[in-house]
């Protein structure tokens, strides 16, 4: 039986009403179900509450899964602890995916603890300030190479640490953006490390689905997060969306991360290798 946030037993977003025709579609996104009972999920990419990856957090929970989560430096770990406590995940651990020595520390603990891991979420990506301001054109190779490599390489590098640890199979998800296939304007460097990343979401999912790890992107609406305030006119983004969006207004976090539980779930046990848009449909229009 679905539970409410309260423990109560909850409704049913999709119930039958008194004479057994199906009632009148209604979500309520504090909505609990036993999806991932039974699942631990590794969470990198918590920064504060406005993270996404804090959103995936949340709706993995609120389904049942055990959650880590991974703070990137000393600068975070206070804030990560705290919601981590709010939550009640289980471990707190550093991971800065730069570091290959953070990670093998990372999974040493995890193997340490004896922690069979089925889900993990990769929502990480960093690209220097001016890049994401200033003219593709004059991208540095320094700045591009940075961005190549916390937006994209480290999802290969996570997905080879977890592995082993994923000895049921499972899903691996991380976060893109459209900017990865359209010009948007600013984004720039992380356009094309976004590419890359989608790309290696392919190349990985045919390597793991052997070993039934599925490994997906969802590609999120824009959403006001630290690392968005990075991009120049970021709030003129929002506005296009909210005005030209199928759905006429801007992705709420929390539809992201129920996106992710379904990836993480049985229910989206045949997706892999997937790019799901979770953007008000936005992708889809022309002009
Ligand atoms: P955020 O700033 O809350 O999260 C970015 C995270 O990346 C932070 O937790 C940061 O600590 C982490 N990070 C950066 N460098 C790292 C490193 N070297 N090692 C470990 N962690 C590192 O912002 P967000 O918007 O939640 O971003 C999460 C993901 O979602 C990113 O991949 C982003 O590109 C993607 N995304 C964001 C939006 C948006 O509009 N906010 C839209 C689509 C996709």
């Amino acid at each position: 039986m679905p539970r409410s946030a309260a423990g109560k037993p909850a409704e049913s977003p999709c119930a039958f009403d008194s004479r057994g025709r199906p009632a009148r579609l209604r979500y309520n996104s504090q909505f609990m179900s036993e999806l991932l009972e039974g699942k631990t999920a590794l969470i990198l990419g918590v920064a504060n509450r406005w993270s996404l990856a804090w959103a995936i957090a949340q709706a993995y929970r609120r389904h049942g899964a055990r959650i880590i989560l991974t703070y990137q430096g000393e600068r975070l770990r206070l804030t990560v602890e705290e919601l981590a406590a709010e939550l009640g995940a289980d471990t707190v651990l550093a991971c800065d995916v730069t570091r290959d020595e953070e990670l093998d520390a990372l999974v040493a603990r995890l193997k340490e603890a004896g922690t069979r891991l089925d889900a993990v979420v990769h929502s990480i990506a960093f690209a220097n300030r001016e890049d994401l301001a200033r003219p593709f054109l004059e991208t540095s190779r320094a700045g591009y190479l940075l961005a190549q490599d916390v937006s994209a390489y480290s999802l290969v590098a996570v997905a080879r640490a977890a592995a082993p640890l994923m000895s049921e199979g499972g899903s691996i998800l991380t976060l893109t953006y459209l900017g990865s296939s359209r010009v948007v304007p600013n984004y720039n460097v992380m356009g094309v490390a976004k590419a890359a990343l989608e790309a290696a979401v392919r190349y990985l999912a045919s390597d793991l689905g052997p070993s039934n790890i599925r490994v997906n992107a969802i590609s999120a609406g824009p959403v006001k997060t630290a690392s968005a305030r990075g991009i120049k006119d970021f709030s003129k983004v929002l506005d296009g969306v909210s005005q030209h969006a199928p759905l006429r207004r801007n992705t709420d976090p929390a539809e992201v991360g129920d996106a992710a539980v379904f990836l993480a779930s049985s229910l989206g046990r045949g997706v892999t290798g997937n790019i799901l848009f979770v953007d008000s449909g936005f992708q889809i229009m022309g002009l």
